[in-house]
């Protein structure tokens, strides 16, 4: 197996050295950015597995790096530690709004954060390697793009197959458009909120074409989720 590789984002020398040797140490693959932008350079280039994230850095912030990371669909869902320094209660909060898994307060112990980088890389990983997903008596092929329901082969659209697989990553959970709109279509594209009721209604359509219970809720003014109908 591979070594995960993780890139620390750091512009404190001493920190980086100290990271570096822990995280070497746990059978970690390491790369190292100075700053904000060789940040971004780096997972482009490298493609690692977390980034540990410094707050206060250099030319592009911490912040702005995981807007950024967040932004693009290639790196969505590259999981993310902030470092922060302790008191910064409000940057703490800020982080975790612009998309980042969690945070570790400096200073800290290594085996403290070695312990909440396997957690966040824990729960990254049934998203990205799960092949088949489930959600009540309907299946959906991530690999093979296939869908049914109680056995039968349902067909969808790439966008509708795309608003499927998201919501059953996320069973029950309420979507509001804006955010449907970012998963599914990704930030980049204009698309109007009611585009994403378009795609509902025919995702509908088709998983429901047999009479069967109707799994998408719409909650009003909020948004939708995948849930199990009331009967
Ligand atoms: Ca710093």
């Amino acid at each position: 197996m591979t070594k995960p590789l993780v890139l620390i984002v750091e512009d404190e020398a001493p920190l980086v050295t100290l990271l570096r040797y822990n995280l070497e140490k746990e059978g970690f693959s390491v790369c190292e950015a100075g700053d904000g932008e060789e940040a971004l350079v780096q997972i482009a280039e490298r493609k690692p597995d977390l980034v540990l994230l410094d707050w206060m850095l250099p030319l592009v912030s911490g912040m702005e790096v995981c807007r950024r990371l967040r932004r693009s669909a290639e790196t969505r869902a590259l999981p993310v530690i902030i470092l922060t320094a302790r008191g910064e209660e409000a940057d703490r909060v800020r982080g975790l709004d612009s998309g980042a898994d969690d945070y570790v307060v400096k200073p800290f112990s290594p085996s403290e954060l070695v312990a909440r980088l396997r957690a966040v890389m824990r729960r990254a990983q049934p998203a990205a390697t799960q092949d088949i997903l489930r959600f009540a008596d309907i299946e959906v092929d991530t690999v093979a793009h296939r869908v049914s329901r109680g056995g039968a082969p349902v067909h969808l659209g790439p966008t509708e197959f795309r608003l499927l697989r998201y919501l059953m990553l996320h069973p029950t959970r309420v979507f509001s458009r804006e955010q449907l709109l970012d998963a599914v279509w990704g930030h980049d594209v204009y698309v109007e909120a009611r585009t994403v009721d378009v795609h509902i209604r025919r995702l509908r359509k088709a998983l429901n074409a047999k009479g069967a219970t109707d799994v998408v809720r719409t909650v009003r003014s909020a948004g939708y989720a995948l849930d199990r109908a009331d009967p």
